[in-house]
């Protein structure tokens, strides 16, 4: 028989049924569990797949012929910037190959926008009077974390399906001298797991902005990282961009934390050949160059282009069961009694599970309290607002399939005694 919606209940079936909940849920308390779904984190297994990197490289000097022991070369390593050159359709030019984590790049952008200003601006953002960027939400944390250390304003706009509300967007740095750039995770998105269409892309890169130096942060941190057999291609925000006149309006970044090894990978910035240069040359003031031994070691593990993205599909064999774990937990657990609805998504790192408005917060507190770990109710939203109280972050990746069952039948658990409890109040 089909479940019934629980707003539909009674209110002595309500009373029955959450009677019932506290009792699973204290059952659930009484095991004692100790899981963590909190952080996008590969598992060891996964790290596994890339040990190999531990015996390379085999030879000290590059493609070029440099000893990739010495110093220089900031903008990394010619080899590695080919082959992701070509896994992000730029040209190898466009690229600059850096150290372990592409979010230091994006800070260090920043920094330098904040000090200097960008190769299309006026002044340094940091002389302007006041600098906002458009925030779609949810969205990854550290973004936002990231933003308001520099004191920039945060406006959201909804996250879709097919990317960033284009319409609003438009609406806001058409007439907003003071927006100067936008968040965009293109591909399995942090953490809805949408895709940039095309179309979206196309009017992001084209739209007129009231200030000359509005940046789109492209941050694809995930545009390998598919779970199904239909792999999207993230959209050519560079060449979009430069054909609609605003060829230094995107910074695209990305990295292989989560294709080798998420502390010791390498990390990527593409952009007009402008902004390389300018990336590098406000890079050069501190630092000589970077650790071109890890990239040549990463070159050397791949061997092309087409060799990441075959070590992409043993990433998926280890993570695609547990998602579809969640998947199943949920439904069996939460379908049809509309309390809860949540993301299926095709690649990435995560599931965002959208609650009973006002509840998100407490099922999290519940969760605690049975000793499951997730991310703070409201963290995929600036200064950790969710106006609606209703998202919740999950990341299946890093515990044993095993262990994400049980987080999930726990998870459900909580939903679902939060959510008696708010209809019964
Ligand atoms: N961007 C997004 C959207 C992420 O989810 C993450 C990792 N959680 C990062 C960037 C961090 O990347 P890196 O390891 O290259 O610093």
């Amino acid at each position: 028989q089909n479940p019934v919606p629980l707003s539909a209940l009674s209110a002595d079936q309500l009373a029955a049924f959450l009677t019932e909940q506290r009792a699973a849920y204290d059952a659930l308390k009484a095991r004692d569990l100790k899981l963590d779904l909190t952080r996008g984190k590969p598992a060891s297994s996964q790290l596994d797949l890339s040990d190999a990197l531990l015996t390379l490289p085999t030879s000290t000097t590059d493609a070029a012929g440099v000893d990739v022991r010495n110093y220089g070369g900031l903008e990394g390593i010619r080899e590695i910037r080919e082959m992701f050159a070509d896994l992000l359709w730029v040209e190898p030019e466009q690229v600059v190959a850096g150290g372990n984590s592409s979010l230091v790049m994006m800070r260090e952008v920043l920094v330098d926008l904040w000090l200097k200003g960008g190769v299309d601006s006026e002044r340094p953002w940091g002389q302007e009077e006041k600098v906002t960027f458009i925030c779609p939400v949810p969205g990854y944390d550290r973004h936002f974390t990231l933003l308001e250390w520099f004191g920039i304003d945060m406006i959201t706009v909804p996250m879709n399906d097919d990317g960033p509300d284009a319409e609003a967007v438009a609406r806001l740095v058409a007439s907003d001298p003071s927006i100067k750039g936008i968040w965009i995770v293109p591909t399995y998105a942090n953490p809805s797991g949408s895709i940039v269409s095309q179309e979206i892309a196309a009017r992001l890169a084209s739209m007129p902005t009231a200030a000359p130096d509005f940046k789109i942060f492209w941050d694809n941190a995930y545009a390998f990282h598919h779970l199904t057999e239909d792999e999207a291609k993230s959209a050519d925000i560079l060449s979009l961009a430069a054909a609609a006149g605003h060829p230094h309006r995107p910074i695209m970044f990305a990295s292989t934390s989560k294709i080798t090894y998420a502390g010791a990978g390498v990390a990527f910035l593409a952009g007009s050949v402008e902004t390389v240069k300018w990336y590098t040359g406000h890079l050069g003031k501190g630092a000589i160059g970077p650790d071109k031994l890890n990239q040549l070691r990463h070159a050397q593990f791949f061997g092309s282009a087409q060799g990441v993205r075959d070590h992409m599909v043993k990433h998926r064999e280890i993570i695609a069961p547990k998602f579809a774990e969640v998947e199943r937990v949920l439904s069996e657990r939460l379908g049809g009694l509309e309390v809860a609805t949540w993301t299926k998504p095709t690649g990435g790192y995560f599931v965002s599970l959208d609650v009973l408005d006002g509840t998100a917060s407490r099922v999290v507190q519940l969760a605690k309290e049975a000793g499951i770990a997730l991310t703070p109710a409201g963290s995929s939203f600036p200064k950790g607002d969710d106006p609606r109280d209703r998202n919740i972050r999950l990341a299946p990746t890093f515990p044993a399939p095993a262990a994400v069952t049980e987080a999930m039948d726990a998870v459900a658990t909580c939903v679902l005694l939060a959510a008696a409890e708010h209809l019964s109040a």
